[in-house]
């Protein structure tokens, strides 16, 4: 895949943390805990504050990241 802000080739990897990492359409500045009603989303898919593992592009020229989605494991 290619960049969507310059167009150059991006790299494959992931983005991981020990902690939660989440998606807000506004900066949340003491709390970071998710508010569902507004949309906010746990990065990764799962809904908790533990660990994240999720595939991730980089670009090596802009620095943008795209974080994929999680891979559902079938058991
Ligand atoms: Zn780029």
């Amino acid at each position: 895949m290619n960049c969507p802000k310059c167009n150059s080739e991006m790299m494959f990897g992931y983005v991981q943390s020990k902690h939660g990492i989440i998606w807000s359409a506004e900066v949340h500045e003491w709390f970071m805990l998710p508010n569902a009603k507004k949309g906010d989303v746990w990065v990764g898919g799962k809904d908790n504050c533990f660990s994240v593992l999720t595939e991730a592009l980089r670009c090596p020229e802009c620095k943008t990241i795209v974080v994929l989605p999680p891979v559902e494991k079938v058991e």
